[in-house]
């Protein structure tokens, strides 16, 4: 447990306009941030420069003030920060847990459904590779705030995950962390798809600071063939003309009551005080 000022955050990737999935990880994080009086940060995941869509960033706060959030600070965009991974990169290999890694998507997918790091003792010198972490104390269990403790497959927590792409961009994993790190962020609060990431980013959080952060991982919404609610998968977009429905179905959906129907900010503050009698010791 920290003694920091509580700091959320909402970290969408802007690869489209949200749809009823991140709604709910932008109303957990929220209800979760105002239920503690923490300030609430958005962060616009641009990293992985292909599957940003130009424009979804501008689209995606708009729809985020339809419903009512408010947001903290700056909105720091990853694309931005390209120096800062890099240093932590190099602050990685200088403590030796990286190694470069020539296998091509093909290859590993050949091996099995996790990399089995099979370029550890290869010594890669080529700059055509990708960078990996050296998963040597791989974390195999860690405390959910909201799903209570989590134990991770040891071939999944073990893995060697890419830090560096051989397309040359910085990977989620690395972005997330030292951006929460840097951000200050004392809670996350995100879909449960992020689970066994959330093993590799506290491994990660460990070679960077002394503390960590708590962790809530809140049920993944489905869609009607049972497949997470995604751009992949093809999700409809929020609708503007659907707040107060959209806003209703996720606290419904998070098992909060129903609110009266008014502003989405009062609606959200409605929620907040329901979200702390459930979820506040
Ligand atoms: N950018 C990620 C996504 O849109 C979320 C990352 C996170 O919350 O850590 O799925
Ligand atoms: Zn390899």
């Amino acid at each position: 447990a920290s003694s920091l000022p509580y700091r959320g955050r909402f970290a969408p990737t802007p690869s489209g306009p949200l749809h009823f999935g991140s709604l709910i990880a932008a109303v957990a994080s929220y209800l979760d941030a105002r239920a503690h009086q923490g300030a609430w940060l958005v962060r616009i995941e641009d990293i992985d420069s292909p599957r940003a869509v130009a424009g979804a960033d501008v689209i995606i706060l708009q729809q985020l003030r339809d419903h009512g959030f408010s947001w903290d600070d700056d909105i720091l965009y990853q694309s931005q920060r390209h120096e800062r991974y890099q240093q932590a990169l190099d602050q990685l290999t200088a403590s030796n847990l990286t190694y470069r890694c020539t296998c091509s998507r093909k290859q590993i997918k050949a091996r099995g459904p996790y990399y089995t790091g099979v370029c550890r003792q290869r010594q890669r010198r080529t700059e055509d590779s990708s960078i990996r972490f050296l998963n040597n104390q791989p974390v195999l269990e860690f405390d959910d705030a909201l799903m209570g403790r989590q134990d991770i497959e040891a071939p999944f927590a073990s893995e060697d995950f890419v830090l560096y792409r051989r397309d040359k961009l910085y990977t989620y994993q690395l972005a997330v962390v030292i951006d929460d790190i840097d951000q200050g962020i004392t809670d996350i609060v995100r879909g449960a798809d992020l689970l066994t990431a959330s093993s590799w980013q506290i491994n990660l959080w460990r070679q960077f600071t002394e503390r960590l952060p708590r962790f809530a991982h809140v049920t993944l919404a489905l869609d009607a063939n049972g497949n997470k609610l995604s751009k992949q998968n093809h999700a409809p977009a929020l609708q503007a003309d659907q707040v107060r429905e959209q806003l209703q179905a996720a606290f419904r959906f998070l098992g909060l009551p129903e609110v009266p129907s008014a502003s989405p900010v009062q609606m959200l503050e409605a929620a907040t005080e329901h979200w702390a009698a459930t979820h506040l010791p």
